[in-house]
């Protein structure tokens, strides 16, 4: 974990590591899908990985280090923030876009 993210407490903590996260995504993948099971997709394979080093933490391998498995289950606990980000910006601009209600879409 860097340094200067030492002194903040967790929340704030948490929410740094989100926006870099966020800004690394965005500028590796400038753009994001625009329909939502893609886009809720991507957020939930983040969420797969972050399950991934959460059952390495709770049932360790010899092989893998504690600390180094906390590190990367902060770390895609992080992109699964930054990802939740990107889709809720996508929903929000479909919200903003919708004409019809979600009752009358089936339709
Ligand atoms: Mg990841």
């Amino acid at each position: 974990m860097k340094k200067q993210n030492r002194d903040l407490d967790p929340f704030h903590k948490a929410l740094k590591m989100i926006l870099s996260e966020l800004g690394k995504a965005e500028e590796k993948f400038p753009t994001f899908p625009d329909d939502l099971i893609h886009a809720v997709g991507i957020m939930t394979e983040e969420a797969g990985e972050a399950m991934r080093e959460a059952i390495d933490w709770e049932y360790p391998k010899e092989q893998n280090a504690p600390a180094e498995v906390l590190d990367r289950l902060a770390m895609e606990t992080a992109q699964t923030g930054a990802m939740a980000i990107r889709t809720l910006v996508k929903v929000l601009e479909f919200w903003d876009r919708q004409t019809v209600s979600h009752e009358t879409r089936g339709e």
